[in-house]
């Protein structure tokens, strides 16, 4: 097995869109990422996984408190600005929720602070207790094989 075929293994499980937001001396940094998931309801725990090379690592170490913000099927390209795929620099104004900027017009704006880090390979495992949320209508931004998708509909085959 090479690193070729772990990734497209990996790329074959579907996932949403996520950008973690986070705030240092009145900084706002945004990153995508989609290594995101539910934790424990109680208490109320998510998780992220962050890159060693990812500028992001620094800040959460730092803020210890981050946001997720899961993104809508309309959002891709605030995703791809978050992840440098797009170059060219961007004024993004960003709500507030409690201590911390979220993305706009998100499906769901999720603040939490840093309850445990686990350094696991070349990636931190944040693990954050929500704090506060806030929830919208609306489809979401999916990615899969390496690609950005639209479900076009999502049908309950129960
Ligand atoms: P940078 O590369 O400096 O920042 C990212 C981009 O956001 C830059 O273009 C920057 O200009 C812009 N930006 C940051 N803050 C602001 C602001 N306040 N206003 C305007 N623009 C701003 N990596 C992981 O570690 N974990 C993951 O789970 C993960 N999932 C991903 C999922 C997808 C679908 C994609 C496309 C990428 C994913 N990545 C993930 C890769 C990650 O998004 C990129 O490597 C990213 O560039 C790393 O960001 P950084 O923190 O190093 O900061």
């Amino acid at each position: 097995m090479d690193d070729r075929m772990f990734r497209n293994a990996m790329g074959k499980y579907v996932t949403g869109v996520t950008i973690v937001t986070t705030e240092l001396d009145g900084e706002v940094h945004g990153m995508t990422a989609n290594a995101f998931m539910s934790v424990s309801l109680n208490p109320r725990l998510v998780l992220i996984s962050i890159s060693e090379n990812a500028k992001m690592l620094g800040k959460i170490n730092a803020s210890k408190k981050f946001a997720v913000n899961i993104l809508s099927e309309d959002q891709k390209e605030i995703s791809m600005l978050f992840a440098g795929q797009i170059k060219e620099k961007r004024e993004i104004e960003f709500d507030r929720l409690g201590e911390l900027p979220v993305i706009r017009e998100s499906l769901a704006n999720i603040s939490c602070k840093v309850y445990s880090q686990h350094v696991e390979g070349d990636h931190t495992l944040f693990v954050g207790e929500v704090t506060d949320l806030v929830l919208r209508d609306g489809d979401p931004l999916t990615f899969y094989e390496g690609k950005y998708c639209e479900i076009a509909k999502l049908v309950d085959i129960n």
